[in-house]
């Protein structure tokens, strides 16, 4: 199943560090290049709907295809992106990609849900990005209203001002907003009133000892019916065991991402796994 060989490729590449070899100056220059020669490649990892068992979104997760060192995890170059400012070109290639492969999914009359894009909060303070994003966006040819961006805290907390406006701007073409790896960020909560924000995305950190551990159960709990509150939609991150599952399910959680269901996986392998002929059957 795409369940396996999926984990299989994601422990292979994520267990070493290849990167920490190389020094940075190379990596910067390799980087750079890879935008340009296309080695990067976008993985998708389904979003579940748990009321109705249905795959409702795909979330965009980048891989650096290295002509040497193979498949690298975005957690070993998009930090080096972001500071030496390489992670404006690598976002637009990212959504750009991302808008791309909806439309060709459209076409094909499959994967009809959501596309999930991660937007770095240096992206998001750019003054420029949702001139930007506009732009992609008009011309890939993509309804915005399929896409949906992650931002998290900090990206949010740094100028509530302009944040206000550029969400506003998003939101009114279309676009959903999502908060990601919420409940670890230092912000208040005060600003979940000012923004136009959809989902709120709880931090695997606090999913993954939920069936042991009663601090983690009470803040996944809060978040949930903050959610519900708010009338926003709650995602639990990095579901792996059916027994966080049982659990979630009990606590109204709406809907999930995690291994259990699936590791982000190549476009041929969603495509095998996911079409609409194709309901995951194990969540039931
Ligand atoms: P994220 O946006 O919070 O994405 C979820 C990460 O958790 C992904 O790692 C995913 O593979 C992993 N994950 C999903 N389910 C499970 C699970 O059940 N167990 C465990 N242990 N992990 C799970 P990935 O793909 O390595 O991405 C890591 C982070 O890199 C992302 O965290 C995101 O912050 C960043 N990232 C990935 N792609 C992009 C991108 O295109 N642009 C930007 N700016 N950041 C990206
Ligand atoms: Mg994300
Ligand atoms: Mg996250
Ligand atoms: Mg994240």
């Amino acid at each position: 199943t795409a369940k396996h060989t999926g984990k299989n490729k994601h422990v292979a590449y994520n267990s070493l560090n290849k990167l920490t070899s190389v020094n940075h100056i190379q990596m910067e220059t390799e980087l750079r290049q890879a935008i340009l020669e296309n080695e990067l490649i976008l993985y998708y990892q389904p979003r579940l709907e748990l009321s109705t068992g249905n795959i409702i979104c795909l979330e965009a997760l980048v891989r650096w295809n290295h002509p040497r060192l193979g498949l690298i995890a975005p957690n070993d170059f998009i930090p080096l992106a972001e500071e030496c400012g390489l992670i404006l070109p690598l976002g637009e290639w990212v959504l750009r990609e991302a808008c791309l492969q909806k439309v060709r999914w459209l076409e094909a009359g499959i994967l009809n849900y959501q596309i999930a894009v991660n937007i770095s909060p240096c992206q998001f303070q750019d003054e420029h990005f949702s001139d930007k994003a506009i732009h992609i966006i008009e011309k890939t040819g993509i309804d915005p209203s399929y896409l949906e961006f992650e931002i998290t805290e900090s990206s949010i907390m740094q100028n509530m001002e302009t944040t206000v406006a550029v969400l506003d701007k998003l939101c009114k073409i279309g676009i959903s907003i999502s908060i990601d790896d919420f409940g670890i960020g230092y912000s208040s909560l005060n600003y979940l009133k000012h923004f136009p924000i959809h989902c709120l995305k709880i931090d695997r950190s606090f999913v993954k000892n939920i069936h042991s551990n009663k601090d983690d159960l009470a803040i996944t709990n809060a978040i949930i019916h903050l959610g519900h509150a708010l009338n926003v939609q709650v995602v639990a991150e990095g579901v792996e065991e059916l027994s966080q599952l049982a659990i979630l399910k009990e606590t109204t959680c709406t809907t999930i991402q995690g291994y259990l269901l699936s590791p982000p996986v190549s476009v041929f392998d969603i495509e095998q796994s996911f079409n609409q002929y194709n309901r995951p059957v194990m969540i039931s």
